[in-house]
């Protein structure tokens, strides 16, 4: 098959040509098949050897019309001028059933030109996170990539101990990201940003009529986008781990599974990843984080931006100052409907803030305490029972919240919070098995996040933490 490829209609210094390499015995490992039909791919091919050659990279290399893109980005706070997808591979573009462009990238598919020495692959354990926790994600309303497939490649990658490898086939409307504008600014190159600018509107702004299509407007769109994202990691606990600007997607998106988890017992400060040794990237940071990228995008695309130099830089400022007061809004109002409590501007600090203060200090499961509280208020007497059993302090919890919120009036009852998510150590397990040559946890975890279960089909060990 081969796919249209916009990428190679861009200025050249933006991508290089590059096929994936084969691997030695691929297997499909999960098949999201909506998706696929979503995506408009004939279920019959993508599921056939065929199909099976071209998303393991093991098809001719005549039938590909795949791109390496390149980006720069700071990561930790130091700015690397040279990144770029080594170990992705931008496959091309299908139209889906919506009628808008979808580009669909292999990432482990083999070294490209941007792969500073890495081998160019993934181990099989972050495909299978990825996989899991971008469709949990998109199940749960958060903007975000999505997964295809999972595969086998039949090969072993050596990490910090030999593994057997994977590919994610990873789908959005563009892999966009703050860094592939910031490559092009440090170049001063004008004609890559201007054509960026464009690409970034045509895939995630499409609604924006031509002559609004400026910088200034793609930084406040990006802005709103964004702050509306984290808002939405926050309220359902969730940390990204690894927020470097080449991992902030152009379109608000949810981008680079890493290290990323949601929290069990609650603490502000949580930090996943091992490598995040400063708390840079912790719980709480996540909106600073974000602003602080956003400043760095706005600086890549000054160089396109119309105006003397004080006068687009206070125009940039201004921008950036709506991120707060937007971030907190969405946060406050998505807080305020799991608790069931009546939106107003000081909910969050007398009600909220305190709640959350409570869950860090008791150690409760963020996900149970907000839906023992949903189901205590509405009385529903079969969620109250599982979820007691799965969140063993919920007495404290339970005596909290009797002796507070309902108190003030604040309440109006219709509290709504997931109360499945995909949990680190149900995804160990998903790992730990697919390892050993078993798909099936891997496929209960997907159908347990993506399906919306009924109560009487869960279990107790569907909910529980750790
Ligand atoms: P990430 O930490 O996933 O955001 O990746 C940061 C950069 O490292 C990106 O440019 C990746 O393409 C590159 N990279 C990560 N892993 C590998 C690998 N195994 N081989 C080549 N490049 C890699
Ligand atoms: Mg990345
Ligand atoms: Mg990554």
């Amino acid at each position: 098959m081969k796919l249209k490829q916009s990428y190679q209609r861009l200025p050249e210094q933006l991508y290089h040509r590059c096929a994936p390499s084969p691997v030695s015995a691929p297997h499909f490992l999960a098949v999201n098949e909506f998706l696929g039909e979503q995506l408009g791919l004939n279920h019959e091919w993508m599921l056939s050897n065929e199909g099976l050659d071209f998303f393991s990279g093991n098809a001719k290399s005549t039938d590909y019309t795949s791109v390496a893109t390149v980006y720069a980005g700071f990561q930790f706070g130091q700015y690397n001028p040279q990144l770029g997808d080594g170990r992705a591979l931008l496959l091309g573009e299908t139209i889906n059933h919506n009628g808008q462009v979808q580009e669909i990238q292999l990432k482990g598919a083999g070294p490209t030109p941007y792969s500073r020495g890495g081998d160019g692959r993934s181990a099989l354990g972050p495909v299978i996170r990825e996989y899991l926790v971008s469709e949990a994600m998109h199940a749960l309303g958060v903007p975000t990539t999505r997964a295809l497939m999972a595969l086998r490649t039949g090969d072993t990658v050596i990490r910090d101990r030999l593994q057997p490898g994977g590919i994610l086939v990873r789908v959005a409307p563009s892999h966009l990201r703050f860094g592939s504008f910031q490559f092009a600014a440090a170049r001063q190159d004008e004609e890559a940003l201007n054509a960026l600018t464009a690409l970034a509107f045509a895939r995630h702004y499409p609604q924006v009529a031509a002559e609004l299509q400026t910088p200034q407007h793609l930084l406040k769109l990006v802005t709103e986008r964004t702050a509306q994202l984290v808002a939405k990691w926050m309220s359902i606990g969730f940390v990204h781990g690894v927020m470097n600007t080449d991992n902030m997607s152009i379109g608000g998106l949810t981008l680079d599974y890493g290290p990323c988890a949601f929290q069990d017992a609650f603490a502000w400060q949580q930090v996943f990843s091992s490598i995040d040794t400063g708390g840079r990237y912790r719980y709480a940071q996540q909106p600073n984080i974000a602003l602080w990228n956003l400043a760095r995008l706005a600086e890549a695309l000054l160089p396109i931006w119309p105006g003397t130099d004080d006068h687009k830089v206070a125009e940039a400022e201004a921008i950036l100052r709506t991120f707060e007061p937007t971030f907190e809004t969405h946060r406050n109002s998505l807080f305020a409907a799991k608790l069931g409590l009546r939106e107003d501007h000081s909910v969050y600090q007398s009600t909220i803030e305190p709640f959350l203060n409570f869950l860090e200090e008791q150690s409760l499961d963020f996900t149970l305490s907000f839906a023992l509280i949903e189901a205590l208020s509405k009385d529903d007497r079969d969620r109250i029972h599982l979820v007691r059993s799965a969140l063993p302090q919920h007495a404290s919890l339970e005596r909290y919240w009797n002796e507070s919120a309902f108190e003030q009036g604040q309440w109006q009852g219709d509290a709504s919070n997931p109360l499945i998510i995909p949990r680190n150590h149900q995804i160990e397990a998903a790992i730990e098995s697919a390892e050993l040559g078993s798909n099936t946890e891997t496929s209960r975890l997907f159908r347990l996040y993506t399906s919306r279960p009924s109560l009487q089909d869960l279990s107790v060990e569907d909910l529980r933490g750790p």
